[in-house]
């Protein structure tokens, strides 16, 4: 069953499980879930990697139980433990949150000199201008540090989110080469997704990696892309809730998401 939302610019299409790859749109982007379910502790979602695959092949999220921090990179799925090592994700694992698009950029920003996480998004910005609402990027460069959180698998009954993430690793990589993969989502779509710059990083060696927290980047090439239609795939009993401000979930993603 399909349920439709228009969201300012943003055209969100809801659908179950059995209709995903069905209608796969290559400039929507395809999303497992909500970040509001997320919140309430459903880290048990009906998606498998395998079914994912059909909807991207770059894109970030996390497995069942919360286990590790997801990167989709290329069409392989990585998954980051509370430690920061990568392994690659099985296709018969599932995810009870994910973003993917199938990568195509539209547009490009060279990276000619080091600048830290916020000089970094305010030069996205400027990039990316008035394209959106949504924004999926890729950055592959050269990084003096990368701060980075994971966090441990979870076991039943599901605390909240914001309980789990005060249990998180937080870990520095230095001097490191790699790639950065997100979105920029608009404030208003809080709720559905986390607002801003949701980005996860894992290096080239495809051995460690995590949700960012903080960076200094030396050098890069980012590739962004726009979109403005959104698939998302609710769980039973999951819905499109408010978003913005109305969604009550801003200080939770705040705390659950962002850098303390
Ligand atoms: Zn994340």
């Amino acid at each position: 069953m399909f349920e439709e939302n228009m969201l300012r610019s943003l055209h969100v299409e809801a659908m179950s499980a059995d209709e995903v790859g069905e209608h796969h749109d290559h400039a929507a982007l395809f999303q497992a879930s909500t970040i509001a379910a997320l919140l309430e502790g459903r880290f048990d979602g009906d998606l498998t990697f395998g079914e994912l695959a059909r909807e991207g092949d770059t894109g970030l999220g996390t497995l069942n139980a919360l286990d590790g921090e997801m990167i989709a990179l290329d069409g392989q799925f990585y998954r980051a433990d509370h430690r920061g090592e990568v392994s690659e994700v099985a296709p018969s694992d599932k995810t009870p949150f994910a973003v993917l698009v199938e990568f195509d950029p539209d547009t490009e920003m060279v990276i000619d000199q080091p600048a830290d996480f916020h000089d970094l998004r305010a030069q996205l910005d400027a990039a990316i201008g008035d394209r959106g609402p949504v924004i999926a990027l890729r950055i592959d460069g050269r990084f003096k540090k990368v701060q980075a959180r994971s966090v441990p698998r979870q076991e039943k009954p599901y605390r909240p989110l914001v309980e789990v993430v005060a249990d998180q690793s937080v870990f520095e990589f230095r001097s490191c080469e790699g790639s950065l993969v997100g979105f920029r989502f608009p404030d208003w779509s809080e709720g559905i997704e986390v607002s801003g710059y949701h980005l996860h990083f894992i290096d080239v060696d495809r051995r460690r990696g995590g949700h960012v927290l903080d960076l200094e980047i030396e050098d890069g090439l980012a590739r962004l892309e726009s979109s403005s239609d959104l698939h998302v795939e609710l769980p039973p009993g999951v819905e499109l809730g408010p978003t913005g401000e109305a969604s009550g979930t801003h200080d939770q993603i705040e705390r659950a998401e962002k850098n303390p």
